[in-house]
């Protein structure tokens, strides 16, 4: 089995696949100024099983294309929206988050957790822009450096696995400069990588190592989180997720 396939396993049972929670999405809303709008039209990219996308549904007046390539992370989101009410909301799409088949300026908001580092920051922002109205809302989740100096360790595990990690002045520079105003920052806190992702998915690896025979590709998906999460766990004063809101600037004249 491929590793794309393993990583497809062991996170489809799961609430979410990245860290974050329900009160970090509703604050992202509230920050967005998008609360008392009507009829919205929103993209949530890179959705996974739709942690974010049901919040949003349930929020905000609101019709929001869920956006992921694994069709599999689409069709369990699809069962928790009827479950929860809200299927009439959600339109699921398979695309990559890098080609998105959606209209330009077409979108009220995009929103993104967790996810926008498959593209990188920059690249993402750069062309998401695109698909927003005038004074569209940008809201995304990014690994970030808390600190202007960190262990040298961590630095480099990061670097190695995402060089576009930085501090959050860092990262409202790079929204700024492809034409959006930060209107709105906060981090999550530790219960959001513990409680709501990291532990749950210690939970599952029993189980899912033992549906691999113990395989070495399984052990190595294995191997690979219980380091990230060793490191979260001794060096989490240091980094997190930010949480960017930034409004669409008009083009310069
Ligand atoms: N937003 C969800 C999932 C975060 S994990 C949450 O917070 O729980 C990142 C998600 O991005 C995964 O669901 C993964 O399938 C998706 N993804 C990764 N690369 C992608 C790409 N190129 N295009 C679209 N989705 C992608």
């Amino acid at each position: 089995m491929d590793d794309i396939k393993l990583l497809i396993d062991l996170h489809l049972s799961a609430d979410r696949q990245g860290p974050g929670g329900e009160a970090p999405t509703r604050r992202a809303i509230e920050l967005s100024g998008l609360l008392n709008r009507r009829s919205l039209k929103i993209a949530d990219v890179g959705c996974g099983t739709g942690a974010s996308t049901l919040v949003l549904a349930q929020a905000l007046d609101a019709h929001i294309v869920a956006v992921d390539f694994l069709p599999e992370f689409l069709d369990v989101l699809k069962s928790r929206a009827s479950r929860a009410g809200v299927a009439d909301r959600i339109e699921t799409l398979n695309a990559s988050m890098d080609a998105l088949p959606i209209e330009p300026s077409s979108l009220d908001a995009i929103w993104s957790e967790g996810a926008i580092y498959n593209m990188g920051f920059e690249n993402g922002v750069r062309q998401w822009r695109e698909l927003l109205k005038p004074g569209g809302i940008l809201a995304v989740s990014e690994l970030t450096w808390l600190t202007d100096q960190r262990p040298a360790e961590l630095e480099a595990h990061w670097q190695e696995q995402y060089a576009e990690v930085g501090t959050a002045s860092s990262k409202m520079a790079v929204l700024e400069r492809n034409g959006y105003t930060p209107i709105g920052y906060f981090t999550l806190d530790e219960a959001c990588w513990l409680d709501a992702y990291y532990r749950p998915m210690q939970q599952r690896f029993p189980d899912f190592l033992a549906r691999h025979g113990s395989s070495a590709p399984a052990q190595a998906v294995v191997a690979a989180e219980v380091l990230e999460i060793d490191l979260y766990e001794r060096h989490r004063a240091f980094v997190s997720y930010g949480y960017y809101l930034a409004r669409k600037t008009d083009d310069p004249v």
